[in-house]
């Protein structure tokens, strides 16, 4: 069962496909409007958007509040950059670290890149503050983990669709198997700055690590002196029930790293987070961004920061999550093999004998109208916007239920 698009080759698609790198391979689908939950394509048909740009659209396309918070920044000004103040930088930094319990915030524009900052910063901490020698800091990663793109990150992926033929590579990381905290103990030693974790694994499948995990690693990290770093830039602001993934083990790390559903699904948005004691660390000059912070994303950022306040996507992430934890469930051993997950995200494993993860999204979008995306050959993600309602996530889990 493959090629269930009558037509890939609509001209649309093909000038695509002609005109740019194939760094990704798209479904054939091409949006030219979208709100809510909702997509509408060239041709007028509507899909549900089961994917929500990897968590970037947690409030949905276009949701009213974020959209007139951009537009009334669009009509004032939207780049000043750094080397002035505005007025929206401030309150954002205010808001967004009293989101997170924190001292400080330092915003940047991809998730990438607010990983890569946190690195520098936990780098520059181990050599200024715990007395690292210099050039020797390591910091621990788990396997299977996904921190973003840049060459400093690929160089501890254990991917080798991310980093083959992309080094040489940046020495100082230790990769130890996810979940392991016997593990993970055993690579820290006094030259460790950091422990850089996904609280869940979003690319590798939306893995849930044992409940022991994240309480084992602040313990070890507080008794070892090294710094917890979670990667929330997909786990964080709501998408789980919580507005961090940590909470759901009363976990604080020392620093959150933030992007993706940070920018509203309106611009790139990213942020880490953390105490006075180690983003005190930076001085004028030693780390910066053209973009980062600039008035636009503030605005936006902190329209982000007001709708996660209330806790209403937070509680609707928890219910309706439940409700779809309980329908995917009952396929297990339907045509699923396993079902991970918290709140609205869920990582889905198809049996191999039926299909491939490619050909359930294919037929998903084809015959459903459902926008999801697979991984791994056999795994597809889940993470619809929480604006939706009860009865989309209903039709999603029917609509898998009918592919199997
Ligand atoms: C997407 C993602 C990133 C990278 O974000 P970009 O904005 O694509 O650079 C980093 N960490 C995690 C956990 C992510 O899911």
């Amino acid at each position: 069962m493959t090629a269930v698009f009558p037509d890939l080759t609509t001209p649309a698609v093909a000038e695509a496909e002609h005109w740019t790198a194939h760094n990704y391979h798209p479904l054939p689908v091409v949006v030219a409007d979208a709100s809510g939950a909702w997509v509408t394509d060239v041709d007028g048909r509507r899909y549900l958007d089961c994917l929500a740009g990897y968590s970037a659209l947690n409030f949905g396309h276009r949701h009213p509040v974020l959209i007139s918070a951009a537009r009334e920044q669009l009509d004032r000004v939207t780049l000043t950059s750094r080397a002035f103040l505005h007025d929206q930088f401030g309150p954002f930094c205010r808001e967004l670290a009293e989101l997170c319990d924190m001292d400080l915030v330092l915003p940047m524009n991809t998730g990438a890149e607010a990983v890569e900052t946190a690195i520098k910063v936990a780098r520059k901490w181990g050599y200024r503050v715990k007395g690292v020698p210099d050039g020797k800091a390591t910091i621990v990663v788990a396997e299977n983990n996904f921190h973003g793109r840049t060459t400093t990150i690929v160089s501890f992926s254990t991917d080798p669709d991310a980093y083959r033929d992309y080094g040489p590579f940046t020495p100082g990381f230790r990769i130890v198997p996810y979940g392991d905290l016997a593990a993970l103990s055993a690579a820290v030693d006094d030259t460790t700055v950091a422990v850089l974790i996904e609280p869940i694994q979003g690319e590798a499948g939306v893995l849930v690590p044992p409940p022991d995990y994240l309480p084992g690693i602040r313990a070890l990290c507080s008794e070892r002196n090294v710094l917890f770093i979670a990667d929330e830039v997909q786990s964080g602001l709501g998408r789980t029930g919580a507005t961090f993934a940590c909470e759901h083990e009363g976990v604080k790390p020392d620093m959150y790293v933030l992007g993706k559903a940070l920018g509203g699904g309106v611009v790139p948005v990213s942020a880490v987070a953390s105490s006075r004691e180690v983003l005190g660390v930076l001085r004028p000059g030693e780390h910066g961004s053209t973009f980062g912070g600039n008035p636009l994303a503030c605005a936006v950022g902190r329209a982000v920061v007001g709708l996660l306040q209330s806790g209403e996507y937070q509680e609707r992430a928890r219910e309706l999550g439940s409700r779809l934890h309980e329908g995917l469930g009952k396929l297990v051993g339907q045509g699923l093999t396993a079902v991970r997950g918290r709140g609205l995200w869920a990582g889905l494993d198809i049996d191999p004998a039926l299909m491939t993860g490619r050909e359930a999204c294919e037929r998903l979008a084809a015959e459903h109208g459902i926008l999801a995306k697979d991984t791994h050959g056999s795994t597809i993600r889940l993470a619809p916007p929480l604006v939706v309602t009860p009865e989309e996530v209903d039709l999603a889990v029917d609509a898998i239920a009918a592919i199997l």
